[in-house]
């Protein structure tokens, strides 16, 4: 395809793939160009990730540590209490965030399980934050509930290309995932869907998944890209380091194919050096998650984040990160870390 900026109207795999081989600053200037039409590109939205259930999950996606078919270390927690959901959130709003996400370690969540739910949810909305969750596949009549009791978003990743789908899981299919998509965008709740770069994949599954996503019938209202962080006793322990420039480049594309969606930088920031994502944010990344720590590995810490921001003249959504706004944010942002890190975890995974 050539440099244009028209998008095609269902993104074809020449189409996609000839993105990622466009010259890097090509590319870069295409996407930073297609995210001013849509965002105000000083702005990054900040989510932040709770952990509810922990580990112990029986599905067998080789990336993740909350397995229980691998020794990874990470233990089994069961659903936490509604109190201790809305203290993190709590928290959470303080330090910054817009969005509070949840996860829960599962194939999917049973009925008995959605009163509980219901009541986090409310418990959420009622602080004055978006709300999200993730877990697992849902039934339509799950998706239902879940969008009465007022959940905003709902996070399922496709993760990879359909055809490496069964190279990383193989406990579901893929056309699964697309069916809880389908659910919960009937029912009217917004749909959170991306991947994660460093599977093994190839550049033309990295392609297949944006054009999954891309041709949704109505694109994901955010788009996690992770990027694999290696966890010891997972099958992909030893997984090949991604360069970041190829990282860059799939946030650029995934910018490129859905010019209205919120790109998050998810997963692997901590690897990232600061050069690395501040390019990332120019391709048109336009959210992370913020405050969480990884139940296995660190995501950076909150000052760390808001210093970045500050460096890059990049505004949260509750507005500029200012001098003394920046030492409040300090000051609250040490709190998360002297409790509950413990509970934090990457649910992109
Ligand atoms: S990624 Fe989610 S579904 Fe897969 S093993 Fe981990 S917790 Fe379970």
């Amino acid at each position: 395809m050539e440099s244009t900026m028209t998008a095609p109207l269902r993104w074809t795999q020449s189409a996609a793939e000839a993105l990622f081989n466009e010259p890097l600053l090509e590319l870069l200037f295409r996407a930073q160009s297609v995210h001013r039409q849509h965002f105000n590109p000083r702005v990054i939205q900040l989510s932040t990730l709770l952990s509810i259930k922990t580990g112990n999950c029986p599905e067998d996606c080789k990336y993740c540590p909350q397995s229980a078919r691998y020794h990874t270390g990470v233990g089994s927690e069961p659903l936490m209490e509604i109190e201790q959901v809305l203290a993190a959130a709590r928290r959470a709003k303080a330090s910054g965030a817009s969005r509070f996400c949840m996860g829960a370690a599962w194939k999917n969540p049973k009925d008995r399980d959605l009163p509980h739910l219901e009541r986090i949810i409310d418990g959420v909305k009622r602080l004055g934050l978006e709300s999200c969750m993730t877990l697992g596949m849902l039934s339509a009549s799950q998706a239902q509930r879940l969008a009465k009791a007022g959940l905003d978003y709902y996070n399922h990743n496709l993760d990879t290309s359909r055809d490496f789908y069964p190279s990383i899981i193989t406990t579901r299919r893929y056309q699964e995932r697309l069916d809880t998509l389908s659910h919960v965008r009937e029912a009217g709740m917004k749909v959170c869907s991306g991947g994660i770069v460093g599977l093994g994949e190839s550049v033309r599954d990295r392609a297949s998944l944006l054009i999954e996503l891309a041709n949704l019938p109505e694109p994901p209202h955010s788009v996690p890209i992770n990027m694999l962080v290696s966890v010891a006793g997972t099958p992909l322990e030893n997984g090949s380091p991604v360069d970041p420039f190829d990282f860059i480049r799939t946030v650029a594309a995934a910018r490129i194919m859905m010019p209205t969606s919120y790109v998050r930088l998810s997963a692997g920031r901590e690897q990232m050096s600061e050069q690395t994502q501040a390019m990332c944010f120019m391709a048109g990344a336009n959210s992370i998650f913020y405050g969480c720590q990884l139940l296995t590995t660190p995501n950076p810490n909150e000052n760390r984040d808001l210093a970045l921001l500050k460096k890059l003249g990049l505004e949260t959504a509750h507005g500029s990160v200012a001098p003394e706004e920046d030492e409040r944010l300090h000051r609250l942002a040490e709190r998360p870390k002297e409790a509950d890190t413990a509970l934090y975890y990457n649910a992109a995974r």
